[in-house]
């Protein structure tokens, strides 16, 4: 079992499958893209099975792919193939663009949770955001998904002054359709000032959602959930608020990431973590891994600003995108 030194158990992973990706967001990644990991550099999938069977002996039961945009690593499908033999929860946070020609192999193989990012419902707006012509894309897995009754959640990272008036919006999408809208505090990457300009609170947003729908009610969360719920009375659909930034919802964290380049982390704010390529590589036996997962669990910090305070020394990862969110 991986308890940390606080009383958390870790059973859920963040498995960040590849740094490329297909858009540009502009709170996530810099127009260039970033110095994207080359080939070698990236856990083959014969390594991020052999760490995903320990990571399961020792209590970790779902997994979520994520990125940069999963999809576009090559043969994905075969990788959430073997996964869906270790995990009995797999879902994927993803863009959409690539998803529906291989939706439904990857439903056949457990994959049925899907949290599609979409930060606005409106076409000219997503250029801007996204910094790539491709609402299409994105809008044509949201229909796919409805249509085939999937369960999905869109993200929406809310940007002061570009997609703030949209809020409603989305929220509206919740009266007719199962789907949830979590709307996602932007935290502070590759810009001038670190995003601080878009920022928008967890309470300021709610305050926008009250104008219109003032009905709006706190909801029961989810266990270990990163989102606060609420709900409008009578609609289909909820509503979540990720604090991302704020980090009030870290007493309950249950997470675990991996990055593409095989780095374990405690948190979306650490800079320094668990280096597993050379141990892999220079073959490192399961119960030896094991041991060291362990440990390194037990080091986690009580909060995501403590973990920046206590960890981030000037650099910090140059994108989301080499995370995974
Ligand atoms: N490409 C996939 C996608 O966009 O869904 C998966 C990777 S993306 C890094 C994962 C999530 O992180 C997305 O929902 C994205 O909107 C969010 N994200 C990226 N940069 C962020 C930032 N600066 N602040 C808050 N959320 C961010
Ligand atoms: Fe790509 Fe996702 Fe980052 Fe947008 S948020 S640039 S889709 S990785």
């Amino acid at each position: 079992m991986l308890l940390d030194n606080h009383g958390r158990q870790t059973t859920y992973l963040r498995l960040a499958v590849t740094d490329r990706c297909n858009l540009r967001c502009r709170y996530c990644m810099p127009e260039e893209g970033i110095e994207f990991a080359k080939r070698q550099e990236l856990l083959t999938f014969e390594e991020i099975i052999f760490l995903c069977e320990v990571l399961s002996d020792l209590g970790v039961n779902k997994v979520r792919l994520t990125g940069g945009e999963p999809l576009s690593r090559k043969s994905l499908p075969q990788l959430v193939k073997s996964l869906g033999n270790i995990f009995p929860k797999m879902a994927m946070t993803t863009n959409g663009i690539l998803l529906p020609p291989v939706l439904d192999e990857l439903v056949g193989y457990g994959l049925n949770h899907y949290n599609l990012s979409l930060d606005t419902l409106r076409e000219d707006r997503f250029f801007e955001i996204t910094r790539r012509d491709d609402f299409a894309g994105t809008k044509r897995a949201l229909d796919e998904l409805l249509a085939k009754g999937i369960k999905t959640k869109i993200n929406v990272v809310v940007l002061k002054g570009t997609n703030d008036d949209e809020l409603g919006d989305f929220v509206a999408l919740t009266q007719e359709n199962k789907v949830d809208i979590r709307f996602i505090e932007a935290m502070p990457f590759n810009d001038d000032d670190g995003n601080h300009h878009l920022y928008l609170s967890h309470q300021e947003m709610l305050g926008r959602i009250q104008e219109r729908f003032p009905n709006i009610e706190r909801f029961s969360d989810e266990a270990n959930s990163s989102s606060v719920a609420y709900r409008v009375p009578g609609f289909k659909g909820q509503v979540g608020i990720i604090p991302a930034f704020s980090r009030s919802l870290c007493g309950s964290c249950n997470r675990l990431r991996l990055t593409p380049k095989g780095t374990m982390l405690n948190c979306l704010y650490s800079t320094k973590g668990l280096e597993l390529l050379p141990l892999l590589r220079s073959g490192i036996g399961r119960e030896d891994l094991a041991d060291l997962i362990t440990e390194f669990v037990k080091g986690k910090h009580k909060t995501g600003h403590d973990t920046q305070r206590l960890e981030q020394q000037g650099s910090v990862f140059a994108s989301m995108t080499s995370i995974g969110g």
